[in-house]
């Protein structure tokens, strides 16, 4: 018996279904270039591994958030383009440089400091600049920007700008006004600057349409099979599942107590299935008595609460042969799909994939060669 037959939970993690999603951004975005956003360790699937399978298929752009996060991956793709969304404060300028990461610079100051550290390579440096149009999180405000259109020649010299970025805020409803409004801006901003390559749309963008594609587009939740827009159909197939081992199965009578605190009390005899995941495996706690697990595709309610290292299944509709311990139960995957369980637990997709823990075993399926 392997090591890995024993494991009592398991993120599976298809590679194949990463790279289709990413050729699917190309086919919606094209003639746009892919970047592949790998922050938060590829969103809790797996940097590395996520990051290669990307290259394999001619993905030669990468977004992280941390400087860390680029460190690492520059470790493991030498000649890719990466750009590190948290900008270049001047404690990360060394380590910047030094790994050939490329900051999104989100302010004067930045670009300040940036620029002051190209004056001393020759070559002077690569350059990613970030346009606030309206969300007011990170990247130049109206007033910098008008400033820098002014005074670029001085300001950006030294800097290669090899990207203008924005990002939009409510890109996950295309209904919302604001789509519009911060694509005006966006070309309002661009028409000021000096000519460079540009980038608006994560992955809800790239379903906005053409006209929000650019040179770019930078997917992150649309690669790990999350829809980007909840509640309209997606263009995207599942890339993770979280399954959790069934650890003992019981029947109890009717009026008998269920978990911790006694939240649950079965309103008539039941089979019971208590599985190994639980909140310290990044299952929230919020599901209890109220999200779903699924057997074999079959759907089946959470009863109790969500224990630190286990949940409790009513397992009294599905076939017995597959509700013995041994089996598994799926939380999020092909039956139940993250959006779901991120409603039950009051959350959004994102948070579901970013929170499964490194307790759980990662398991790739079609993996690139290492
Ligand atoms: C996280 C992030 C993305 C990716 O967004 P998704 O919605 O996951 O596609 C793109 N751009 C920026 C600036 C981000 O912070």
């Amino acid at each position: 018996m392997t090591a890995s037959s024993f494991e009592a939970a398991r993120l599976t993690v298809r590679l194949g279904a990463v790279a289709a999603n990413y050729r699917e951004c190309g086919r919606l975005a094209g003639p746009a270039a892919v970047a592949g956003v790998v922050k938060a360790d590829a969103y809790g699937l797996g940097m590395i591994p996520v990051a290669k399978a990307l290259a394999a298929e001619g993905c030669d752009s990468f977004f992280v958030a941390r400087i860390e996060e680029g460190v690492a991956l520059r470790r493991a793709l030498a000649e890719a383009r990466i750009f590190v969304l948290d900008g270049a404060s001047p404690a990360a300028i060394p380590a910047l440089v030094a790994h050939k990461l490329t900051p999104v610079l989100n302010s004067l100051d930045e670009i300040a400091a940036w620029a002051g550290a190209a004056r001393g390579q020759r070559g002077g440096l690569d350059a990613a600049l970030q346009i606030d149009t309206g969300m007011n999180r990170l990247g130049l405000p109206p007033y910098e920007v008008t400033t820098l259109a002014a005074e670029a020649r001085t300001r950006l010299a030294g800097l290669r700008v090899v990207l203008i970025v924005s990002h939009l805020a409510s890109s996950d409803d295309p209904a919302s006004p604001q789509n519009a409004e911060q694509l005006r801006r966006f070309r309002t901003a661009l028409a000021m600057l000096p000519p460079a390559p540009a980038s608006l749309s994560s992955s809800g963008g790239i379903l906005l349409g053409r006209d929000y594609s650019f040179d770019m587009v930078r997917p992150g939740i649309g690669l790990y099979g999350g829809n980007p827009q909840p509640g309209q159909p997606s263009p995207f197939a599942v890339a993770a599942a979280l399954t959790g081992r069934i650890l003992q199965r019981r029947r109890i009578d009717k009026g008998e107590p269920v978990g911790y605190a006694a939240t649950y009390r079965s309103a008539r005899p039941m089979l019971l299935a208590t599985v190994a995941l639980g909140y310290a495996d990044g299952l929230m706690r919020a599901i209890g008595n109220r999200g779903v697990g699924a057997i074999g595709g079959v759907r089946v309610p959470v009863v109790g609460r969500v224990s630190m290292d286990l949940i409790t299944l009513d397992v009294s509709e599905v076939p017995e042969a597959l509700s013995a311990p041994g089996g598994t139960a799926e939380f999020f995957g092909d039956t139940i799909r993250l959006e779901e369980l991120a409603a039950a637990a009051g959350t959004a997709n994102y948070e579901i994939l970013t929170s499964v823990s490194p307790r759980v075993p990662r398991h790739y399926l079609g993996e690139a060669a290492r």
